[in-house]
């Protein structure tokens, strides 16, 4: 079977260099053609040996996902399903501002953490993403985008591991994909600017800290146990008090000095007043001085099947005062991409659409099984 070079970080692959017989420093030229050429042909990568460019071919290849679909929404935002195989898709959202382009990338097929208020949790969980299909994300959109918009400049500046899946539950594929983000011989991102959001995984919090610190998000969701147990079952396991310990533990390792805490609000689930002030009891009084933070409330994104409500508002905005009123720094975030269903949590849909991707995949394979040969190359065409 051909490695897939995508799968290595740079260690990886100057490991998988020295194995084919070559200088370790190959690895760095294999490296920039790959990530920051966005080459997958090995024949074009003119300044390697020629010896190594033959053998290649016959040892790794730089897989692609294949893309099931591509929409653009009406504000620039574009969204990628792929196809992972055995019915799986997973979601890529680029989301273009003025100052920035974040890529908000899928870590897992499903997600087995189950939030009540999340389409992915209610899909349930299929199986991890690898390394290389984590990576293959960023340099699928990275390189698409730079042909569309005519630059051999670095288009995305940001990465949030936002998409589905619980990132610190997939933990050994992770941190090599985070590693490649962050190499100056790929991708060259900032440590500030790539950001692991997590349902609150607490021993891969703390490994992470020391791995590959990144900025770190916390999905929160609720001021006390008993509500997040309800709506963030992972706190049965790891409760408040021991999350954010591990937040405490994880600023002096983090390359911004505060957690960025994510809060969807929820009608009349965790969004009342009364919420807003446990919360900051919670946050101020949590061991000796509290947890240096940020709040990001986020607007729920409903799909019928969780039963819930987007916040109106004015509560959003009466529950943000109380807690700037407290001097937390508090924003409400955008929805973004809302046409074609690409905000956070509408991600491959309810479990409904997500039969509507089997069913398009099914009729993909059928057309292809049908198209000429000289057809078949056509893979990557929405359907
Ligand atoms: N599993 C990780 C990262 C993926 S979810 C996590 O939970 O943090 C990314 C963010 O989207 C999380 O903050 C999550 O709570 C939020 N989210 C999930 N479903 C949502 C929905 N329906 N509406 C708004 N935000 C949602
Ligand atoms: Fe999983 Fe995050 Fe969705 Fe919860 S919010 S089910 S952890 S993807």
């Amino acid at each position: 079977m051909l490695a897939n070079l995508l799968d290595f970080d740079i260690e990886g692959l100057a490991a998988f260099c020295e194995r084919l017989g070559e200088k370790r420093f190959r690895a760095t030229q294999l490296f920039r053609w790959v990530h920051q050429r966005g080459e997958s042909d090995f024949s074009r990568m003119t300044d390697l040996a020629k010896s190594l460019r033959d053998k290649l071919p016959t040892v790794a290849c730089v897989q692609p996902l294949q893309v099931l679909s591509e929409q653009v929404s009406s504000d620039g935002t574009t969204k990628w399903l792929f196809d992972v195989g055995q019915g799986d898709a997973v979601e890529t959202v680029f989301i273009p501002e003025a100052d920035r382009g974040t890529l908000c990338i899928s870590s897992q097929a499903g997600c087995a953490v189950g939030c009540r208020f999340c389409s992915t949790g209610h899909q349930g969980f299929s199986r991890n993403l690898t390394t290389g299909e984590i990576v293959a994300q960023l340099w699928f959109a990275e390189h698409v985008l730079r042909k569309r918009f005519g630059t051999t400049e670095r288009v995305i500046s940001n990465v949030v591991m936002m998409g589905m899946g619980e990132p610190l539950q997939n933990y050994d594929a992770l941190v090599p994909a985070l590693r490649t983000l962050l190499s100056d011989h790929a991708y060259g991102l900032s440590r500030r600017r790539v950001t692991v959001s997590t349902s609150g995984v607490v021993p891969m919090i703390d490994r992470l800290a020391q791995d590959c610190p990144v900025a770190l998000a916390v999905s929160l969701h609720a001021p006390n146990d008993l509500l997040r147990n309800d709506l963030v079952p992972l706190n049965r396991k790891y409760p408040l008090a021991e999350l954010l310990d591990a937040c405490n533990r994880y600023i002096p390792f983090a390359p911004r000095d505060f957690i960025t805490f994510e809060y969807c609000m929820l009608d009349g689930v965790n969004d009342q007043a009364a919420h807003a002030h446990q919360l900051v009891a919670l946050l101020r009084g949590h061991s000796e001085g509290g947890v240096a933070c940020k709040i990001n409330l986020i607007p729920f994104n409903p799909f019928p099947a969780s039963g819930l409500l987007r916040s109106p508002n004015s509560q959003v905005q009466v529950f943000a005062q109380i807690l700037q009123d407290a001097a937390i720094v508090t924003t409400v975030r955008k929805t973004r991409g809302d046409d074609i269903a690409a905000a956070c949590g509408q991600l491959a849909g309810d479990v409904q659409d997500r039969t509507g991707v089997v069913q398009r995949m099914e009729r993909r394979k059928i057309m292809m099984q049908t198209q000429k040969p000289e057809m078949s190359g056509r893979k990557e065409t929405a359907l």
